[in-house]
């Protein structure tokens, strides 16, 4: 395998304290990768430095072997590589398939057969999606919500889906359903980088992670090596973390794409407001 994704070596500042030191990590073609870490340790501004909203003060993130460092979000999705916010940004008042209709904006030039095979795509891998097509974002569950932020993101067929806080605010039992879903997307073709605070879960559903601790990388292993030592996690992200380990089963995926129908008219008007979710775990500074 190729490398697909390249972080070499950023730091990150926001204003006199440094968020990011030196990290360096890659992401292989078809490659699904956790990154872990405690509250505070730089995972989101990891996320952040690859999605291009925020700028790295030294290093360079490379996608696909070109230096994508400083280039604007809207041409990295062009480029294939997506990004699902921690706030997961949807348009409140629009319908689910309103927000997958400008998940696909960057592909319009497909044409509307190539929008209406994605919409299919999405309806496959997210059914509860599909009955709820005319339904505003605003009125779904937090794990519908966190569907649909991923469909929208998986809409312009990226190479790269970059997941932050898979689980934010939801139960076990649909993060395990987002995974077998991430699984899926990834037998696609498309490689994943995931943040995810279920450690057990993450590790059983991915072939490698990262552990991040104030702002460095500390570990990088085969997520196999790191299920089975339960110690070296625990050293990284506490007890609770390294508690279920060994005790958690893949997800099993969801089944294959049906073929698409008849096509549909392209994205609609003017973007409203996007609809934010916060997370209410504290936040640590780093040392
Ligand atoms: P969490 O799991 O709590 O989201 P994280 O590992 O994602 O944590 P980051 O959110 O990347 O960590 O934060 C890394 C460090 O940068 C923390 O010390 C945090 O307080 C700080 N930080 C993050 N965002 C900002 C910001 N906008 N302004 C100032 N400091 C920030």
């Amino acid at each position: 395998m190729s490398a697909l994704l390249e972080v070499e070596g950023i730091d990150v500042w926001y204003g006199n304290a440094q968020a990011l030191r030196g990290v360096s990590l890659c992401v292989d073609t078809g490659e699904l990768v956790a990154l872990l870490g405690p509250n505070g340790a730089g995972k989101t501004t990891t996320l952040r430095a690859v999605a291009g909203l925020v700028p790295a003060r030294a290093g360079r993130v490379l996608f696909d072997g070109q230096v994508i460092t400083g280039l604007a979000p809207h041409e990295l999705v062009r480029r294939g590589l997506a990004f699902v916010p921690e706030g997961r940004d949807l348009f409140p008042s629009l319908t689910v398939e309103e927000n997958l209709r400008y998940g696909y904006w960057t592909r319009r030039r497909l044409g509307r057969s190539g929008y209406r095979v994605r919409l299919e795509q999405m309806y496959a891998w997210f059914p509860v999606l599909g009955s709820l097509r005319d339904r505003t974002a605003a009125t779904l569950s937090g794990g519908e919500q966190q569907m649909l932020a991923m469909a929208r993101a998986l809409m312009p067929s990226p190479r790269l889906l970059v997941v932050d806080e898979l689980s934010l605010g939801l139960a076990p039992l649909v993060v395990e359903q987002l995974f077998g879903i991430l699984r899926t997307v990834n037998d696609g073709g498309t490689a994943v980088l995931v943040v995810e605070q279920f450690v057990a879960l993450a590790l059983a559903n991915t072939s490698r992670a990262y552990l991040l601790a104030k702002g460095s990388v500390q570990v990088e292993r085969p997520s196999r090596e790191l299920l089975d030592d339960p110690r070296l996690v625990a050293s990284y992200l506490g007890d609770a973390a390294a508690a279920g380990l060994g005790t958690v089963l893949p997800a099993a995926p969801l089944p294959p794409v049906a073929e698409p129908p008849e096509p549909e008219p392209g994205p609609p008007g003017p973007a409203p407001r996007p609809l934010r979710r916060s997370s209410a775990r504290p936040r640590s500074t780093p040392a």
